[in-house]
Protein backbone atom coordinates (compact mmCIF):
# COMPACT_ATOMS: atom_id res chain seq x y z
CA UNK A 1 0.00 0.00 0.00
CA UNK A 2 1.52 2.84 -1.03
CA UNK A 3 0.44 5.76 1.49
CA UNK A 4 1.21 8.58 -1.31
CA UNK A 5 -1.80 7.23 -3.01
CA UNK A 6 -4.65 9.57 -2.97
CA UNK A 7 -7.42 6.92 -2.06
CA UNK A 8 -5.19 6.13 1.20
CA UNK A 9 -5.03 10.28 2.06
CA UNK A 10 -9.01 10.42 1.59
CA UNK A 11 -9.35 7.77 3.88
CA UNK A 12 -7.30 8.84 6.65
CA UNK A 13 -8.50 12.43 6.66
CA UNK A 14 -12.00 10.94 6.41
CA UNK A 15 -11.42 8.57 9.41
CA UNK A 16 -10.19 11.80 11.54
CA UNK A 17 -13.13 13.69 10.23
CA UNK A 18 -15.42 10.20 11.31
CA UNK A 19 -13.87 10.99 15.09
CA UNK A 20 -14.98 14.29 15.37
CA UNK A 21 -18.52 13.94 13.64
CA UNK A 22 -18.59 10.86 15.65
CA UNK A 23 -18.24 12.60 18.89
CA UNK A 24 -21.72 14.65 17.92
CA UNK A 25 -23.16 11.65 17.07
CA UNK A 26 -22.70 10.61 20.43
CA UNK A 27 -24.01 13.59 21.61
CA UNK A 28 -27.24 12.76 19.87
CA UNK A 29 -27.38 9.14 20.64
CA UNK A 30 -27.49 10.59 24.44
CA UNK A 31 -29.45 13.16 24.52
CA UNK A 32 -32.48 12.80 21.87
CA UNK A 33 -33.88 9.69 23.68
CA UNK A 34 -34.14 12.01 26.77
CA UNK A 35 -35.52 14.84 24.81
CA UNK A 36 -32.82 16.96 25.88
CA UNK A 37 -31.20 19.69 23.59
CA UNK A 38 -28.46 18.92 21.48
CA UNK A 39 -26.66 21.86 22.08
CA UNK A 40 -27.02 23.16 25.37
CA UNK A 41 -25.87 22.52 28.16
CA UNK A 42 -22.38 21.80 26.37
CA UNK A 43 -20.61 18.15 27.42
CA UNK A 44 -20.94 17.44 30.84
CA UNK A 45 -20.89 14.33 33.22
CA UNK A 46 -24.71 12.66 33.77
CA UNK A 47 -23.99 12.09 37.18
CA UNK A 48 -21.81 14.99 38.79
CA UNK A 49 -22.93 17.45 36.21
CA UNK A 50 -18.96 18.78 35.79
CA UNK A 51 -18.40 20.37 32.33
CA UNK A 52 -15.92 17.95 30.42
CA UNK A 53 -12.61 20.30 29.97
CA UNK A 54 -11.17 20.57 26.73
CA UNK A 55 -9.13 17.20 26.95
CA UNK A 56 -12.01 15.09 27.67
CA UNK A 57 -13.30 16.15 24.53
CA UNK A 58 -10.94 14.38 22.34
CA UNK A 59 -12.49 11.95 20.73
CA UNK A 60 -11.65 8.22 21.75
CA UNK A 61 -8.12 9.07 23.32
CA UNK A 62 -9.85 10.63 26.37
CA UNK A 63 -11.86 7.82 26.94
CA UNK A 64 -8.90 5.51 27.12
CA UNK A 65 -6.70 8.15 29.41
CA UNK A 66 -9.37 8.12 32.06
CA UNK A 67 -10.18 4.92 31.49
CA UNK A 68 -13.73 5.20 31.09
CA UNK A 69 -14.53 7.17 34.34
CA UNK A 70 -15.39 10.97 35.31
CA UNK A 71 -12.30 13.13 35.73
CA UNK A 72 -13.81 14.46 38.68
CA UNK A 73 -16.39 12.25 40.22
CA UNK A 74 -15.04 8.78 38.83
CA UNK A 75 -18.39 7.51 37.61
CA UNK A 76 -18.66 5.40 34.84
CA UNK A 77 -18.87 6.68 31.81
CA UNK A 78 -21.00 4.52 29.28
CA UNK A 79 -18.87 3.04 26.32
CA UNK A 80 -21.38 3.78 23.81
CA UNK A 81 -19.78 6.96 23.35
CA UNK A 82 -16.11 5.59 22.49
CA UNK A 83 -18.09 2.86 20.01
CA UNK A 84 -20.04 5.05 18.45
CA UNK A 85 -16.74 7.13 17.14
CA UNK A 86 -14.51 4.11 16.04
CA UNK A 87 -17.50 2.97 14.35
CA UNK A 88 -18.25 6.96 12.27
CA UNK A 89 -14.59 6.83 11.91
CA UNK A 90 -14.47 3.46 10.24
CA UNK A 91 -17.60 3.64 8.22
CA UNK A 92 -16.25 7.54 6.92
CA UNK A 93 -12.85 5.89 5.87
CA UNK A 94 -14.70 2.74 4.14
CA UNK A 95 -17.03 5.34 2.19
CA UNK A 96 -14.27 7.77 1.21
CA UNK A 97 -13.13 4.70 -0.74
CA UNK A 98 -15.17 2.79 -2.93
CA UNK A 99 -17.92 5.19 -4.39
CA UNK A 100 -18.38 6.03 -8.10
CA UNK A 101 -17.63 9.75 -7.71
CA UNK A 102 -16.35 11.59 -4.94
CA UNK A 103 -18.75 13.91 -5.34
CA UNK A 104 -21.17 11.61 -3.42
CA UNK A 105 -18.67 11.07 -0.63
CA UNK A 106 -20.45 13.75 1.58
CA UNK A 107 -23.78 12.65 0.98
CA UNK A 108 -22.84 8.88 2.41
CA UNK A 109 -20.54 10.11 4.95
CA UNK A 110 -23.89 12.10 6.36
CA UNK A 111 -25.99 9.07 5.90
CA UNK A 112 -23.35 6.78 7.93
CA UNK A 113 -23.14 9.33 10.77
CA UNK A 114 -27.17 9.27 10.89
CA UNK A 115 -27.38 5.43 10.54
CA UNK A 116 -24.98 5.45 13.39
CA UNK A 117 -26.96 7.62 15.22
CA UNK A 118 -30.23 6.04 14.70
CA UNK A 119 -28.33 2.00 15.65
CA UNK A 120 -27.08 3.27 18.92
CA UNK A 121 -30.10 4.58 19.45
CA UNK A 122 -32.38 1.51 18.83
CA UNK A 123 -29.89 -0.69 20.24
CA UNK A 124 -30.64 0.92 23.49
CA UNK A 125 -34.01 2.36 23.66
CA UNK A 126 -35.68 -0.02 20.58
CA UNK A 127 -36.89 3.09 19.55
CA UNK A 128 -35.77 4.97 16.26
CA UNK A 129 -36.42 8.32 16.83
CA UNK A 130 -37.89 11.00 13.97
CA UNK A 131 -36.26 13.84 14.30
CA UNK A 132 -32.90 12.07 13.68
CA UNK A 133 -34.19 9.72 10.73
CA UNK A 134 -36.11 13.10 8.96
CA UNK A 135 -32.97 15.57 9.79
CA UNK A 136 -30.71 12.61 8.16
CA UNK A 137 -32.98 11.88 5.24
CA UNK A 138 -33.71 15.84 4.38
CA UNK A 139 -29.61 16.78 4.51
CA UNK A 140 -28.83 13.22 2.68
CA UNK A 141 -31.07 14.00 -0.08
CA UNK A 142 -29.52 17.73 -0.44
CA UNK A 143 -26.11 16.24 -0.48
CA UNK A 144 -27.09 13.76 -3.08
CA UNK A 145 -28.87 16.24 -5.80
CA UNK A 146 -25.64 18.45 -5.50
CA UNK A 147 -23.08 15.07 -6.20
CA UNK A 148 -25.70 14.18 -8.66
CA UNK A 149 -25.39 17.99 -10.79
CA UNK A 150 -21.22 18.17 -11.05
CA UNK A 151 -21.25 13.90 -11.59
CA UNK A 152 -23.97 13.60 -14.70
CA UNK A 153 -25.84 11.43 -12.31
CA UNK A 154 -29.17 13.06 -12.49
CA UNK A 155 -31.13 9.86 -13.66
CA UNK A 156 -29.88 8.36 -10.57
CA UNK A 157 -31.66 10.67 -8.59
CA UNK A 158 -34.98 8.74 -10.08
CA UNK A 159 -33.39 5.39 -9.15
CA UNK A 160 -33.25 6.76 -5.20
CA UNK A 161 -36.84 7.49 -5.19
CA UNK A 162 -37.81 4.06 -6.56
CA UNK A 163 -35.77 2.38 -4.18
CA UNK A 164 -37.36 4.21 -1.61
CA UNK A 165 -40.38 3.62 -2.86
CA UNK A 166 -39.76 -0.08 -3.30
CA UNK A 167 -38.01 -0.75 -0.34
CA UNK A 168 -40.66 1.40 1.86
CA UNK A 169 -43.64 -0.66 0.53
CA UNK A 170 -41.80 -4.03 1.49
CA UNK A 171 -40.99 -3.11 4.80
CA UNK A 172 -44.72 -1.79 5.26
CA UNK A 173 -46.28 -5.49 4.27
CA UNK A 174 -44.15 -6.66 6.59
CA UNK A 175 -45.03 -4.10 8.97
CA UNK A 176 -48.78 -4.97 8.15
CA UNK A 177 -48.64 -8.40 8.09
CA UNK A 178 -46.41 -8.91 11.68
CA UNK A 179 -46.95 -5.44 13.15
CA UNK A 180 -45.28 -6.94 16.45
CA UNK A 181 -42.18 -7.80 14.84
CA UNK A 182 -40.83 -4.86 13.80
CA UNK A 183 -42.10 -1.63 14.56
CA UNK A 184 -43.19 1.65 11.70
CA UNK A 185 -39.93 3.14 12.54
CA UNK A 186 -38.22 0.53 10.56
CA UNK A 187 -40.61 0.61 7.64
CA UNK A 188 -39.57 4.88 7.86
CA UNK A 189 -35.45 3.45 7.66
CA UNK A 190 -36.19 1.11 5.13
CA UNK A 191 -37.44 4.13 3.03
CA UNK A 192 -34.27 6.12 3.70
CA UNK A 193 -32.01 3.32 2.91
CA UNK A 194 -33.53 2.27 -0.10
CA UNK A 195 -33.28 5.19 -1.22
CA UNK A 196 -29.21 5.66 -0.39
CA UNK A 197 -29.04 2.12 -2.48
CA UNK A 198 -31.18 3.27 -5.35
CA UNK A 199 -28.99 6.10 -6.25
CA UNK A 200 -26.26 3.20 -6.64
CA UNK A 201 -28.22 1.45 -8.58
CA UNK A 202 -30.54 -1.89 -8.25
CA UNK A 203 -27.25 -4.67 -7.50
CA UNK A 204 -26.47 -2.01 -4.76
CA UNK A 205 -30.06 -2.22 -3.23
CA UNK A 206 -30.30 -6.07 -3.51
CA UNK A 207 -27.23 -6.78 -1.69
CA UNK A 208 -28.67 -3.74 1.10
CA UNK A 209 -31.56 -5.38 2.15
CA UNK A 210 -30.76 -9.56 1.31
CA UNK A 211 -27.79 -8.00 3.70
CA UNK A 212 -30.05 -6.50 6.38
CA UNK A 213 -32.36 -9.17 6.57
CA UNK A 214 -29.15 -12.11 6.75
CA UNK A 215 -27.98 -9.61 9.45
CA UNK A 216 -30.73 -9.47 11.51
CA UNK A 217 -30.99 -13.64 11.61
CA UNK A 218 -28.18 -13.99 13.08
CA UNK A 219 -29.18 -12.70 17.02
CA UNK A 220 -32.68 -13.83 16.36
CA UNK A 221 -31.30 -17.36 15.54
CA UNK A 222 -29.71 -17.24 18.74
CA UNK A 223 -31.66 -16.00 20.84
CA UNK A 224 -34.35 -18.74 19.85
CA UNK A 225 -31.58 -21.09 20.59
CA UNK A 226 -31.03 -20.80 23.77
CA UNK A 227 -34.67 -19.89 24.47
CA UNK A 228 -35.01 -15.77 25.57
CA UNK A 229 -37.18 -15.52 22.55
CA UNK A 230 -40.01 -16.53 20.86
CA UNK A 231 -41.71 -15.80 17.31
CA UNK A 232 -43.14 -12.75 18.73
CA UNK A 233 -40.40 -10.98 20.23
CA UNK A 234 -39.70 -7.58 19.05
CA UNK A 235 -35.91 -7.29 17.88
CA UNK A 236 -34.26 -4.37 17.53
CA UNK A 237 -33.89 -4.25 13.17
CA UNK A 238 -33.04 -0.80 13.07
CA UNK A 239 -29.09 -1.41 13.15
CA UNK A 240 -28.87 -4.39 11.28
CA UNK A 241 -30.71 -2.64 7.93
CA UNK A 242 -28.45 0.30 8.81
CA UNK A 243 -25.35 -1.90 8.68
CA UNK A 244 -26.42 -4.33 5.42
CA UNK A 245 -26.91 -1.01 3.52
CA UNK A 246 -23.47 0.12 4.55
CA UNK A 247 -22.14 -2.92 3.49
CA UNK A 248 -23.82 -2.36 0.72
CA UNK A 249 -23.04 1.01 -0.27
CA UNK A 250 -19.10 0.05 0.74
CA UNK A 251 -18.88 -3.13 -1.11
CA UNK A 252 -22.31 -3.59 -2.85
CA UNK A 253 -21.16 -3.10 -6.41
CA UNK A 254 -18.49 -5.46 -5.96
CA UNK A 255 -20.52 -8.16 -4.64
CA UNK A 256 -23.65 -8.15 -6.81
CA UNK A 257 -20.88 -8.24 -9.93
CA UNK A 258 -19.14 -10.95 -8.03
CA UNK A 259 -22.83 -13.04 -8.04
CA UNK A 260 -23.50 -11.93 -11.05
CA UNK A 261 -20.70 -13.75 -12.78
CA UNK A 262 -20.92 -16.59 -10.18
ZN1 LIG B 1 -18.70 13.08 37.14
Amino acid sequence: MNVADPHVIACVVAAVFGLLIGSFVGVVADRVPRKESIVRPSSHCTACAAPLRTIDNVPVVSYLLLRGRCHACGAHIPPRDLYVEVTTAVLFAAVAWPLPTFWAVPAYSLLAAGLVALSAIDLEHKLLPRPVLYVTAAVFSVLLVLASWPSHRLGHLLFALEGAAACFAVFLVIWFVAPKAMGFGDVRLAGLCGGALGWLGLGATAVGMFAGFLFACVPAVFLLARGKANRKTALAFGPYLALGTMVAVCFGRTIAHAWVNL
